[in-house]
């Protein structure tokens, strides 16, 4: 079983890293962020409370989110690995999602922190937004996020590194050169 938790600003490519990782190894996906705007997408309640906190560039109560993210990971089944992207983003997800994966008899393979400077962020951000009119990518919204980051998602570096379970990736260069470094750290920590 692989768990991979993908980790990084912002920007920093989680979602690109991802799909490349799910088609190799076969694993499932789970971005926090692609569920709720599906909600929001799809009109419901909980779609309407994410809207808020996602157009101040805040995070959802800690509470929400991990009932959330337990709700998906239960409704996979039969899968051989999940990678986490963007999730956890507080101290208190990343004790969730660890209590989570024990009362399954499972553990965190890896965490890959996907390390990319500030200015990088912000032009892959408002470029994104250009391109795919997603609302929170205006430089508003990107310095919000930022500093959320920094903050409050930040300290879980410290975490991991506590845990034994992180894992630094040098973000930026062309998508293959990353992904391979990540390919090569998902195998070390895998055995495979
Ligand atoms: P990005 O990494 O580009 O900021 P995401 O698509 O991962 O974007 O998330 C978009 C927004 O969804 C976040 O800014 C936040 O409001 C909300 N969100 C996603 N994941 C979480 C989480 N684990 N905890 C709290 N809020 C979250």
């Amino acid at each position: 079983m692989l768990n991979i938790v993908i980790f990084g600003a912002p920007g920093s490519g989680k979602g690109t890293q991802s799909e490349k990782i799910t088609e190799k190894y076969g694993i499932r996906h789970i971005s926090t962020g692609d569920v709720l705007r599906e909600e929001i997408k799809n009109g419901t309640e909980l779609g309407k409370t994410a809207k808020r906190y996602i157009d101040e560039g805040q995070l959802l109560p800690d509470e929400l989110i991990i009932d959330i993210l337990a709700s998906v990971l239960d409704s996979m089944k039969g899968h051989n690995g999940v990678i986490f992207d963007g999730f956890p983003r507080t101290i208190p997800q990343a004790e969730a999602l660890k209590k989570l994966l024990q009362d399954r008899g499972q553990d965190i393979t890896a965490m890959l922190d996907l390390d990319v400077p500030e200015e990088e962020l912000i032009t892959r951000l408002l470029k994104r937004g250009q391109e795919s009119g997603r609302a929170d990518d205006n430089m508003e919204t990107i310095k919000k996020r930022l500093d959320v980051y920094k903050s409050q998602t930040f300290p879980l570096i410290e975490y991991y590194k506590k845990e034994g379970k992180y894992n630094h990736i040098k973000g930026v260069g062309a998508l293959d050169d990353i992904f391979r470094d990540i390919a090569a750290v998902i195998e070390t920590s895998s055995g495979k």
